[in-house]
């Protein structure tokens, strides 16, 4: 198995920790960056994992999804009532968990779906990098290294 790693650096959004005891439950924002790695068992023809050059299916869903959004866990129990009262102000974006370790674990799974239709099953993604700041990040592998 080799893998590559792509990073996407900067990408603001916010988000909010509705369960923390802290200032980490306001709504507040970071310039995340995103380390995804990936697998492969065969190479393609370019000696590649990936082809660094044909990765905006994953910039754009990026952009798409996360750049200027707030992201919200399932069952934070304002995100209805915080978004209802000024729709036009949100961009609203849903996740299981919103800390770091919650994002990594979701991008992980979203990432893997999209790289593997992308490279015909070929290539996987076993790790995805997420840090909120310099100092903080946190790391989801997927299940096995392998296939
Ligand atoms: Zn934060």
């Amino acid at each position: 198995m080799t893998t590559c790693t792509k990073k996407y650096f900067d990408i603001p959004f916010a988000h909010r920790q509705h369960l923390h005891d802290g200032h980490c439950s306001f709504v507040h924002g970071h310039n995340w960056d995103i380390f995804i790695t990936f697998a492969c068992d065969n190479l393609d023809e370019n000696g590649f994992v990936v082809d660094f050059g044909k990765l905006k299916f994953l910039s754009e869903w990026i952009r798409k999804n996360l750049d200027h959004a707030c992201v919200f866990a399932h069952a934070d129990p304002l995100r209805e009532k915080l978004a209802a009262a000024a729709p036009e102000a949100w961009k609203i974006y849903e996740a299981e968990s919103c800390s770091c370790e919650g994002l990594a674990e979701h991008l992980l799974k979203v990432f893997d779906a999209l790289v593997r239709e992308n490279s015909n099953n070929r290539v996987w993604v076993c790790a995805v990098e997420v840090s909120e700041d310099k100092k903080n990040s946190a790391t989801a592998y997927g299940k096995s290294f392998s296939k």
